[in-house]
């Protein structure tokens, strides 16, 4: 290592004030704050410049006040996420906008590996729409049990067949409105449907990861997915809905894990100023939690 470079270290409480010599994290982007001088602290220039007659109490200087979503920080955080995850699609193994349909009803409260696990055999044993309408929730039971929650699943799946054999000709629609009428398909599943196998963008996917990141990233302060969409498709332009959603769930997988988010390994690290993160070179906030 060059002399006079100090590798940065994470401070023990997850929070770093000053970053080392060569780490090239300390950039901020416009209109982020900078760490409020602590109590008792002043900055050498403040006292330098004070008057001597300067009235104890008068009031401290209006900062430009941080705005999260301001569209050059959104547009830093999307050329990232570009940078990061150039070309991802979604995980989930389907041949068929009903296969994907199957897929993605399957992966809710579990994870898009186990569902893989679960599906090629399931798609052999059921190869059409109308093999599937044909069964009894019981009967597809054992094929899903190790996705979880599969009574429901069970339902909403063979739900779903049948009425895309009674009303749609057996095939998947291609609307949302449609789609949202199938039984256990709400926005998200049908986000998915029509983004990743239709190519449309209607709407952005919000699943765990998206909720979780785009809180933390402070994207969004809302809790209800549907409400996390709207603030998504309003700030983020909708030639990116497709990609943001698949690119958000795989750092959700790989850095931005619930519990603890790999933070000193991500590029994302000095534009996020999320309360739970493990490291930091900049201001953390309390209410850009996951
Ligand atoms: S810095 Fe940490 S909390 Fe923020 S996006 Fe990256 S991994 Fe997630």
């Amino acid at each position: 290592m060059p002399r006079g470079v100090v590798p940065r270290q994470a401070a023990r409480n997850g929070r770093q004030d000053k970053v080392g010599v060569g780490t090239g994290t300390s950039a901020r982007l416009p209109g982020a704050k900078s760490r409020a001088p602590g109590r008792g602290e002043a900055s050498a220039a403040a006292l330098k410049g004070r008057p001597k007659t300067a009235k104890k109490n008068a009031p401290a200087p209006k900062i430009k006040s941080y705005n999260p979503v301001a569209p050059e920080r959104v547009v830093e955080i999307l050329r990232r996420l570009d940078q990061l995850y150039p070309d991802v699609t979604c995980a989930l193994t389907h041949a068929s906008a009903w296969e994907l349909v199957v897929a993605t009803i399957l992966s809710a409260q579990s994870t898009d590996v186990n569902v893989n696990r679960v599906t090629p055999e399931l798609f052999r044993k059921y190869p059409t729409v109308a093999a599937f309408a044909a069964l009894t929730p019981e009967q597809l039971e054992p094929d899903v049990r190790s996705t979880g929650f599969f009574r429901n699943k069970s339902k909403s799946v063979i739900g779903a067949a049948k009425k895309i054999v009674a009303e749609f000709g057996g095939e998947v629609p291609e609307e949302m409105e449609k789609l949202l009428t199938l039984p256990g398909v709400a926005r998200k599943t049908a986000n998915v449907v029509l983004g990743t196998w239709f190519k449309m963008a209607e709407g952005v996917v919000v699943d765990t990861h998206v909720h979780r990141i785009s809180r933390r990233l402070e994207l969004t302060t809302q809790d209800d997915p549907q409400k996390i969409e709207q603030d998504l498709m309003r700030i983020i332009p909708r030639e990116k809905w497709i990609l943001f959603s698949h690119q958000i769930i795989w750092h959700g997988r790989k850095l931005c894990i619930a519990r603890k988010p790999k933070c000193a390994e991500c590029l994302l690290e000095n534009v996020c100023h999320a309360g739970d993160k493990t490291w930091s070179t900049v201001e953390m906030h309390k209410h850009a939690k996951a």
